[in-house]
């Protein structure tokens, strides 16, 4: 079962790993984007991490809506919403357990990128963050390390695609040939459950 301390660690993880990838995700950004994607990030993650040890939320919803809340309140770019959208989301449909299994997990991940999906409008295949965390949610009943992979194959998947969505779509077929960066931070952040997991 997974509580409130492993949701801490896996929002931490997933800062950490945003903190080490910050250049490679704004690297990703500047060809189709404007260079900013890993300091949107790194701010939003600092902020969650930050707020999540002054409030300790003691459910894993708790804690997934705080970290939500504190992306879509720090993240000037497209992502804070939407990665805030996917968190909050999450958060409510565990309600208010203390523990969750990684079925319900799954779940409520399936919530939130529904509700990322409603919010921004993309479907599979238009070259956003969607592309890696749905297969990642779709193999998330597998465990956490067939997610992990289903999103980084997810998000190498997104190089021969045409952005239809956000600031990439303004090129056309010029977004062609370059790795979605959101696509990627996606799967930084799936990747993060198995450090929580292993921690
Ligand atoms: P901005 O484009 O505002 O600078 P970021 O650079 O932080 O914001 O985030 C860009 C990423 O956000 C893209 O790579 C893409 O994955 C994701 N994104 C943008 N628009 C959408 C959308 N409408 N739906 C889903 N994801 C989107
Ligand atoms: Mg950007
Ligand atoms: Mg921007």
């Amino acid at each position: 079962m997974l509580d409130a301390d492993f949701f801490r660690r896996w929002m931490t993880a997933a800062a950490a790993s945003v903190d080490r990838e910050a250049q490679r995700l704004t690297d990703l950004d500047s060809p189709i984007g404007d260079a900013d994607h890993g300091s949107n990030l790194q701010r939003g993650f600092t902020a969650v991490v930050a707020a999540l040890e002054k409030e300790a939320p003691p459910t894993p919803g708790g804690v997934l809506t705080l970290a939500g809340h504190q992306l879509i309140s720090t993240v000037g770019g497209a992502s804070g919403p939407l990665y805030g959208t996917l968190l909050r989301r999450a958060g409510k449909a565990l309600g208010d357990a203390a523990e969750v299994d990684t079925g319900q997990l799954a779940e409520a991940l399936r919530a939130g990128v529904d509700g990322v999906m409603t919010l921004g409008g993309a479907a599979p295949g238009d070259k956003t963050m969607i592309d890696a965390l749905l297969p990642a949610v779709d193999a998330l009943g597998d465990g956490f390390a067939a997610a992990r992979a289903a999103a980084e194959e997810g998000a190498v998947a997104t190089i021969p695609l045409q952005a239809r969505k956000g600031r990439a779509s303004y090129l056309g077929a010029r977004s062609i040939g370059h790795q979605d960066p959101g696509a990627t931070s996606s799967a930084l952040l799936i990747a993060a459950l198995e450090d929580a997991a292993e921690d």
